[in-house]
């Protein structure tokens, strides 16, 4: 005869745990969207991405600021502080090597498939 118990296995434990994480992650992120393109994307293009957004990147303006190093935060043309919305948005370079190893729009046009 099988004893009637009511201890949770480890299993069921842990699908527990990763609904509620899940649920809790949910509700701190209401615009995420799985549908969302970006996940569509490999992970070199969402890193590329992620760079640009969060501005953690090796262009000028996080270098100078964030790192102390270079001599000025501003772009080649001048117009601006080298950032991830400068080169991809203004920046009359655009298209252009930015330096040792930045993602040029160039580089970020190709990882994500355009040209
Ligand atoms: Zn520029």
């Amino acid at each position: 005869m099988r004893e009637n118990t009511t201890e949770t296995t480890f299993g069921e434990m842990k699908t527990c745990i990763k609904a509620a994480v899940r649920t809790r992650w949910i509700k701190q992120h209401p615009s995420f969207s799985a549908l969302d393109l970006y996940h569509s994307l490999n992970r070199v293009k969402q890193t590329t991405i992620f760079w640009l957004r969060t501005e953690h990147n090796r262009l000028r303006k996080y270098m100078y600021t964030k790192l102390k190093i270079g001599e000025t935060p501003i772009c080649q043309c001048g117009q601006g502080p080298q950032s991830g919305e400068h080169i991809s948005k203004t920046s009359p370079n655009l298209g252009t090597r930015y330096g040792p190893s930045p993602p040029s729009s160039q580089k970020i046009c190709m990882a994500l498939g355009e040209t």
